[in-house]
């Protein structure tokens, strides 16, 4: 673990870590007990009252350095990212880079923060609303995207004058772990951000812990749900980024190679491990046969490999429970009535078999009521319903209990603001891939969560109001 700028261990027994790619111990980390979270947590109070004092700026200068820092270091941090993840080499590069960027895009946030200025409230009486930073941040994050998620709190909450205790999921702890150090090399004091390992025993004891002021946490639904409960108990603020099953609409108008493109993108990047991806498809019927046809083209081009080899797409699923679960809810599709057109259970190479493999797949036509529409689905299948119009469409996506992305494909303008202004989510793109930008606030909402990460909304989520009357003297009358 790191904490109070250094690394150190634990009591308690040894946690291994285990490469999704061939079931190869990668490293092993301490498991946090209830005395290292407090020592965590103490170390990051300790380090508030100095780090809130620093002039914003010379916070900035201090996550510009670690940014530059990371970066330096990004094919080491994308190896073993590679390495405990499952992910390809290409995307934990990609990975490192949004670390990177979204902690300069935060850094340069620091000089446009404002509060206001009431006059006049009364006689010689003026009013002002300031933001402070809220004092120790509980960041809990999920495996999909280890550093990412990271980033996403860390960026916000340093840059707000907030100290930080991580936790990252119990099989991703190694990269934030060296990301911790580079940071600290790169001139953040000791404590401003400690990072602890574990599970649900470490997040719980975390949450729960009373000079922790608000928890930031991605994961499920269902952990969410009980860290906000817990979270209520000693009135902490919260941030809940959550599951997803995001819609994607294409109508017989649009740009179906495009829509196409995006869809296989979006589902299967990440071996298709993303909270916000193209998790159902409703495609207006009259487009259905020749979207499905350049889907199919694309998606038989996706090459399933080991991760650290040259031109590998897909790497494994990130562990064993994960692909029984994934084949499970196709199981339960292909029951209901779909049909596999694409992929449909593991790779045949055997040089494969020893890792969590599944093959890209696509099902047209399960039951509307089947798993694959109902839960999330996390990992490389994509089901394609066809539908009768634009307002159907609408009507299915909007059945989900998640609101966390979704796209709409048309040429029609009315009938893409139509549908922007009704699906339900905190995110829509409309002819635009799957992509998100430091600069614009993502978050979902209903059973994907509440609050923001992202966009200069993210600070406001790091701070808190306070008011201040100030009573003056009219110019000129002396004591
Ligand atoms: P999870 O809920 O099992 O675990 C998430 C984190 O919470 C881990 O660090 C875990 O150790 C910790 N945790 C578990 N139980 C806890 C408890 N009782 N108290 C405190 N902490 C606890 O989720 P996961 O399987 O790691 O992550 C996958 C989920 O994350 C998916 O549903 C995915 O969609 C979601 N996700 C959402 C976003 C988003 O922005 N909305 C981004 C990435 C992932």
């Amino acid at each position: 673990m790191f904490i109070a700028g250094e690394h150190t261990g634990s009591r308690r027994e040894q946690t291994t870590i285990v490469s999704p790619a061939d079931g190869n111990p990668v490293d092993s980390v301490p498991q946090a007990a209830d005395g290292d979270v407090d020592r965590a947590v103490e170390a990051a109070a300790q380090a508030f009252h100095r780090w809130r004092d620093t002039p914003a700026s010379r916070r900035a200068e201090v996550l510009r350095r670690g940014a530059h820092r990371v970066l330096a270091h990004r094919d080491e941090l994308g190896r073993l990212l590679t390495a405990e993840h499952g992910k390809t080499l290409r995307e934990a590069g990609l990975e490192i880079h949004r670390f990177v960027s979204t902690l300069e895009h935060c850094a340069g946030l620091a000089r446009d923060r404002r509060g206001s200025h009431v006059p006049e409230l009364d006689h010689n009486t003026y009013g002002l609303v300031v933001r402070r930073p809220l004092g120790v941040v509980a960041a809990i994050v999920a495996w999909n995207f280890p550093t990412l998620l990271l980033a996403n709190k860390l960026g916000p909450a340093l840059i707000a004058g907030n100290t930080v205790v991580a936790k990252p999921a119990p099989t991703t702890p190694l990269t934030t772990l060296r990301i911790a150090e580079l940071l600290h090399d790169a001139g953040l004091p000791p404590g401003v951000l400690n990072v602890i390992c574990g599970g649900a025993e470490s997040g719980e004891a975390l949450v729960a812990h009373d000079a922790v002021r608000k928890v930031a946490f991605t994961g499920t639904t269902a952990t969410g749900a009980r860290v906000a409960t817990r979270a209520g108990a000693s009135v902490k603020r919260v941030v809940l980024e959550l599951s997803g099953s995001d819609p994607f609409i294409v109508c017989e108008d649009a740009d179906l190679d495009a829509a196409a493109s995006a869809a296989s993108v979006g589902r299967f990047f990440n071996a298709g491990q993303s909270c916000l991806a193209v998790k159902r498809v409703y495609c207006v019927a009259e487009a259905l046969d020749t979207f499905l046809e350049r889907l199919l083209a694309r998606v038989r081009r996706l090459k399933v490999g080991p991760p650290t080899m040259a031109g590998t797409i897909l790497g494994p699923v990130h562990t064993s429970e994960l692909r029984s679960r994934l084949e499970q809810q196709l199981a339960d599709g292909v029951d209901s009535g779909g049909e596999v057109v694409a992929g449909g259970g593991r790779p045949v190479d055997e040089a494969l078999n020893a890792g969590w493999y599944f093959e890209p797949t696509v099902l047209r036509d399960p039951a509307h009521d089947c798993r694959l529409a109902t839960e999330e689905v996390l990992g490389p299948v994509l089901p394609v319903w066809s539908v009768a119009n634009l307002e159907e469409a609408i009507e299915h996506a909007n059945v989900s209990p998640f609101g966390l992305g979704s796209s709409i494909w048309t040429r029609d303008l009315d009938a893409a603001t139509h549908a922007a202004g009704r699906l339900e989510a905190g995110y829509t793109w409309v002819n635009a891939p799957q992509r998100l930008y430091d600069e614009l606030p993502l978050g979902g909402i209903g059973a994907s969560g509440y609050g923001k990460e992202h966009g200069r909304e993210a600070l406001e989520e790091y701070s808190e109001l306070k008011s201040l009357v100030v009573r003056h003297r009219s110019p000129g009358r002396t004591r």
